[in-house]
């Protein structure tokens, strides 16, 4: 780069000046992505991977070939082709939050991302209109507090995205491996027991996880929980990073647990450390990194941070964290913590007092999550003309409309069994909860959804229970219904009947969370789903006549 009108002093400048470049394009080379571009955390795991002398699994290799954030652009041929994607396809298309979910169904099911669950009106109405235009014209709401849209034709995705977007919901990273939508106590800022309003952390979280690349290159997927001390649960210790906030000698933080995933039968663990809430998005990125650093990518079943964990040890990795922050973790011992009242079972769902005086929320009960267009719609207009146009969804598949003034409340409640839903519901009830199931999940034994219903209209039939009872009807060993943690836990399996394969479920008790925290266990395997009910009847009536008083589901 030499030039006949600069002066000898200018070009021995520029000749220094390219020297420096081509020094730092020699250390950003090495195991730095094609073209010169720097190495990114993902790149940097996979090299330290392959340098070990390890295989990356297929996922990891498509990720290596181009960074499926850089593949919209083959999601919309697809669609203007009006064609599906092949299985690795697919795992690219999650990272955009399109899951082609067949052979159960030949469509694409959309799962979005609602920061804590809360969402406004405007939005609800904008997804309605969505899933009625392009959709099954319904929405489920998930465990995660989440929604998702189903039966999306193939040309219908992109747009189904697009339109998600302008209502300000980006459901980037909702599959694939990534960080799945952030669940928080749903009754942030109103509830009169909260320790922390868990707003502004998951709002911060949830922005900080959209814009920085580097957290779209985990091994595996991830979860993050943030219990504010609410009167709702949470189930934030069945989180990869679990939050829940405490008071101590200096003040309030949140008492950092890690590693929960009950679908593997571990809670997450606790690790001794607590944190300030403004630094929380910051131990929580450094966590992400050390995860993305350490955790495996030649084996999926390994992937998840309890295997690092379990691998490293709880101090190791804080350790590790702590290195990568600069800085040493405050630790305070759980004898002196001291928590909010624990969560009320099934407080999520009827009509409760705010801290605000005068206003109320009011929980609604759904059939296992599904809302169909107009009843969608109609909770958005419920919540504008009776509240302040807030819905806020709970892990427990069902929703909260908040800030009714307490002269509204009745007009409410008439509202939304209006809508055929209701605010209250049995014992048996208040606790169902269901995954997908085979209607629309190919890893699905069961007909979880519709099981779910016809055990609890059995039950209401036949028993009436003293005690709030949590049921969970999961599919397959993932447990996106969480089977293990539920009163009764229902895991789908086939069930040989003469030379034939039905539905059914191993039955489970016992598992709990919160101050009930326990992994349930298999009583009876492979039940056949017809004969259900009274084997879940027979459960009930001999707790209901052999227990200690008191005595609940996990102690019997
Ligand atoms: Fe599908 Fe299994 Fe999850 Fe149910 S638990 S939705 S069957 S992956």
């Amino acid at each position: 780069m030499t030039d006949p009108g600069f002066t000898g002093e200018q070009q021995e400048y520029l000749k220094g000046f390219m020297a420096g470049v081509e020094a730092r394009r020699g250390t950003l080379l090495p195991g730095g992505g094609e073209g010169g571009a720097p190495p990114d955390a993902l790149r940097a795991a996979q090299d330290a991977t392959i340098a070990r002398g390890g295989k990356l699994v297929p996922q990891e290799d498509a990720k290596r070939a181009k960074h499926p954030l850089d593949r919209w652009d083959e999601l919309t041929a697809r669609a203007q082709a009006n064609t599906f994607p092949k299985p690795i396809d697919d795992f690219i298309g999650r990272y955009h939050g399109l899951f082609f979910v067949g052979p159960a169904q030949d469509a694409f099911m959309c799962r979005l991302r609602i920061p804590g669950g809360i969402l406004s009106a405007h939005q609800l109405d904008g997804i309605a209109e969505i899933a009625r235009d392009c959709a099954g014209a319904y929405a489920d709401i998930t465990t995660r507090a989440n929604l998702q849209l189903r039966e999306i034709p193939a040309a219908k995705g992109i747009e189904v995205v697009a339109r998600l977007a302008e209502l300000g919901i980006i459901p980037k990273g909702t599959g694939a491996d990534n960080i799945r939508n952030i669940t928080a106590s749903p009754t942030a800022g109103i509830d009169a027991q909260e320790l922390i309003d868990t707003r502004p952390l998951v709002r911060a979280l949830h922005h900080h996880i959209l814009n920085t690349r580097d957290l779209f290159g985990l091994p595996r997927k991830f979860n993050i929980s943030v219990a504010g001390g609410g009167a709702v649960e949470v189930l934030e210790e069945t989180n990869d990073i679990a939050l829940r906030a405490v008071r101590t000698p200096d003040g309030l933080r949140y008492r950092l647990t890690l590693g929960g995933i009950t679908g593997h039968r571990d809670f997450a663990r606790p690790t001794g450390v607590v944190v300030k809430p403004e630094d929380a998005v910051r131990v929580c990125d450094a966590i992400l990194r050390v995860f993305i650093a350490e955790g495996d990518r030649t084996d999926r079943k390994t992937a998840r941070l309890k295997y690092v964990l379990d691998r490293l040890g709880v101090d190791r990795f804080i350790a590790l964290v702590e290195q990568r922050l600069g800085i040493a973790l405050e630790r305070i011992e759980d004898a002196a913590l001291d928590h909010a009242p624990p969560p009320a079972k099934h407080g999520h769902m009827g009509i409760h007092a705010q801290k605000q005086d005068g206003l109320n929320y009011v929980g609604i009960v759904t059939p296992v999550g599904r809302l169909a267009f107009a009843q969608l719609q109609g909770i958005a207009a419920l919540a504008r003309r009776f509240g302040s146009g807030t819905i806020r969804l709970t892990v427990w598949q069902n929703l909260i409309v908040s800030d009714v003034p307490d002269s509204a409340v009745a007009e409410a409640c008439a509202a939304i069994a209006a809508l055929g839903l209701g605010w209250q519901a049995s014992k048996l009830r208040g606790g169902l909860v269901a995954c997908t199931g085979n209607a629309g999940c190919k890893f699905a034994a069961s007909n979880t959804k519709r099981h779910a219903a016809e055990l609890a209209d059995f039950l209401d039939a036949r028993i009436t229970v003293d005690a709030p009872i949590n049921i969970h009807l999961t599919g397959c060993h993932h447990s996106c219904a969480q089977h293990y943690v539920a009163d009764i836990g229902l895991l789908g399996a086939k069930v040989e009947r003469g030379d034939d394969l039905v539905e059914g479920y191993d039955l489970h008790v016992g598992g709990g969370a919160g101050p009930e925290q326990k992994i349930g266990r298999m009583i009876l395997p492979k039940v056949a789903a017809d004969v259900l009910g009274p084997t879940v009847l027979a459960v009930l009536s001999a707790w209901m006549r052999d227990r200690a008083p008191g005595e609940t589901f996990q102690a019997f």
